[in-house]
């Protein structure tokens, strides 16, 4: 039977206003805020903070009336249900930055600069800054790490990125300057999690795994193509620094998000509920473009996936790196596979226990 499908714990200090304990079949275990639910209809018992998925599945369809025993469930359900476990919600605001929320979590990624005339606009808009509780970094390029120290110092929460994103002096930890022109470690950072692929840890409540990425050289062509300029891991050691991806598992809902990344055949191993995936990479070479991403969903088969890092804004250019959303969520149907197309400032919720929460 499926467990820890809604959170009991507090039943007094709900936002809801509701106050537990005047349901007949809530009562609480010692001073804790251990708690025990039993439905006497069904006899079917949830201890903690689980209650098991038939109860749930009831109460969030309606199809059995508990409101004579347990007014509360439905009502907190009803009205905050990104407390119930494995509900995330997923915002994006364009290249690869996210923030996925959820319960007791708020995760940032990639907190880059928009490269659209160079205004290095925070990606990730300042009012989202407050209450950031892990902050992800796929490597050091601008577009992913322009603003990253600073969404660091406005809310105190660690940074998870490649071990080449950071160096320690003097029990120190420094970051590759987001903002230098060269590779120097001297922009200060209080907390850090630095990781290579393959590891994996808990950061503050959350199983994060590293994964191997590789990100793909960059072609620009800029002045109708009178200049062309070629950027890779050899020649430019600023470039792609600290290049890896992650894998979080937020309440049993497990997101990866690859960078600029090509594809890996590697990713087969993965099991994913959400995978947020690169596809501009047609005409610059960074990362996979429509058709290489839809095979790594092949691969990979997650529930989800999310598209990114395309229609970028580069110098005059607003979109830099186009894709066909449209082509890429038909190759990514056919697989069976749902897929999200989300613009700048979209949300979405995301439930591993309810899929009519998919769009
Ligand atoms: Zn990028």
């Amino acid at each position: 039977m499926g467990l820890a499908i809604v959170d009991l714990r507090c039943p007094r200090n709900l936002d809801t206003g509701v106050d537990w304990s005047s349901a007949p079949e809530y009562r609480e275990k010692g001073a804790g805020h251990e708690t025990e639910l039993q439905d006497r209809h069904s006899g079917i018992v949830g201890c903690g903070v689980s209650v098991s998925r038939v109860l749930f599945d009831r109460i969030a369809s309606g199809g059995h009336d508990l409101s004579g025993t347990l007014p509360t469930v439905r009502q907190y359900i009803a009205s905050d249900r990104r407390r119930v476990l494995g509900q995330v919600q997923v915002r994006y605001y364009g290249y690869n930055g996210f923030v996925v929320e959820g319960n007791e979590y708020k995760v940032v990624i990639d907190p880059g600069g928009d490269l659209y005339l160079l205004r290095m606009r925070p990606v990730i808009p300042r009012t989202e800054w407050n209450g950031v509780t892990h902050i992800v970094v796929t490597h050091g390029d601008p577009d992913h790490c322009w603003h990253v120290d600073r969404v660091a110092e406005a809310s105190g929460a660690p940074v998870i990125c490649g071990t080449q994103l950071v160096e320690r002096h003097e029990s120190r930890w420094f970051l590759a300057s987001p903002r230098a022109r060269k590779l120097e470690y001297t922009t200060p950072i209080e907390r850090v999690v630095p990781m290579q692929p393959g590891e994996a840890t808990r950061v503050e409540g959350i199983d994060i795994r590293a994964i191997r990425t590789e990100h793909g050289p960059l072609r620009l062509s800029m002045l109708f193509g009178l200049i062309h300029k070629e950027f890779t891991t050899e020649a430019d050691e600023r470039f792609a620094l600290g290049a890896t991806g992650f894998v979080l598992d937020l309440d049993g809902v497990r997101i990866a998000t690859l960078g600029d990344s090509i594809m890996l055949p590697e990713w087969q191993t993965l099991s994913l509920d959400v995978l947020i995936i690169p596809i501009g990479g047609r005409k610059a070479g960074n990362t996979m473009d429509e058709e290489q991403a839809v095979a790594a969903v092949a691969l990979i088969r997650p529930r989800l996936v999310i598209p990114c890092h395309y229609n970028c804004g580069f110098l005059f250019r607003r979109t830099a790196n186009p894709a066909d959303t449209e082509r890429f969520r038909a190759g990514v149907e056919a697989l069976g596979v749902r897929c999200a197309i989300m613009v700048p400032g979209d949300e979405l919720d995301y439930s591993s226990s309810d899929s009519d929460a998919l769009p």
